[in-house]
């Protein structure tokens, strides 16, 4: 069946930017929970998605990244986690209604049996919740900045399982290894081996985020092409992070960061957007740059 997604055989599609360095610019204080946080501020979150739609993203992301029951429950607010995902997903909505939204699934913070004390079931059902929170509001799910690809397959089963019809992008965050020209997550899993797996489980497209800028992204991106048949997607940082005065800082600039996407699209993605640090002068410097 088409979707949307097909789009980005033609022409290549811009997913929005960073939404925590743009919350935390609008006074969300380190250590607070975004989700809570947004809650309490719908006007500055619809701000920052209208600043991305207006920039020129095809594709707005839910501020719902943490927004899993795990995540949550510090915050008081694991009981409401449909309520708090329909909510959040529809100020994006609202914000931009002729964008495209995707429903933004992020790590629970949880260890899988054997390595942690939780079952498969309790992950998968977790991102159900979520699903169940976001299906009716959004046009597909984002699962990203993931590192374990057991933890991302159980996201993909509970989005596939309960809004089957809907397009959803899978992505892990990689760090290059000390040695040697092949990159890695945390929990070991190479872009490779991630892309296949995610191919056999049934993700409509395939990348990577966060931990690199935009240079090491095209390595990661060509490590997974030929891998997959699924449309790629990458949303690199805005460079390296720096440490300024105690600060984690990322200063790539929008002209900087633009100027490579061409070698990004060279690569093999289809799909790009921006991860930490990036702002809507980013992407609208990356649109730009693609037109
Ligand atoms: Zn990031």
């Amino acid at each position: 069946m088409p979707s949307w997604l097909d789009q980005c055989r033609d022409r290549v599609l811009i997913i929005d930017g960073a939404m925590g360095t743009e919350l935390q610019a609008r006074g969300l204080a380190p250590g607070e929970s975004p989700e809570k946080w947004a809650r309490l501020h719908p006007r500055e979150v619809a701000e920052v998605h209208a600043a991305y739609a207006e920039a020129g993203a095809d594709l707005l992301i839910t501020c719902t990244f943490g927004a899993n029951p795990f995540k949550l429950a510090p915050a008081g607010l694991a009981d409401e986690t449909e309520a708090v995902n329909w909510a959040l997903a529809r100020i994006a909505r609202e914000a931009a209604p002729k964008s495209l939204i995707l429903g933004d699934l992020g790590p629970t913070g949880e260890m899988i049996e054997p390595l942690g004390d939780r079952t498969p079931d309790e992950i998968r059902d977790a991102f159900a919740r979520q699903v169940h929170g976001l299906a009716d509001v959004v046009d597909g799910f984002i699962i990203e900045t993931m590192s374990d690809l057991g933890e991302a397959v159980l996201a993909l089963e509970a989005a596939k399982r309960l809004a089957p019809d809907k397009p959803v992008l899978v992505s892990l965050t990689y760090q290059k290894d000390a040695e040697g020209p092949n990159f890695h997550t945390m929990m070991g899993v190479d872009p490779a081996r991630a892309a296949r797996r995610l191919t056999e489980a049934g993700a409509d497209a395939i990348g990577a985020n966060c931990g690199s800028g935009i240079d090491d992204m095209i390595a990661v991106v060509r490590l997974m092409v030929g891998e997959t048949d699924r449309p790629l997607f990458a949303e690199p940082n805005a460079g390296l992070p720096k440490l300024v005065a105690g600060r984690t800082v990322f200063d790539e600039s929008p002209e900087v960061f633009a100027a490579k996407a061409p070698q990004l699209v060279a690569a093999g993605a289809r799909l790009i957007g921006g991860c930490c640090g990036t702002t809507p002068r980013h992407i609208a410097a990356l649109r730009a740059a693609l037109e």
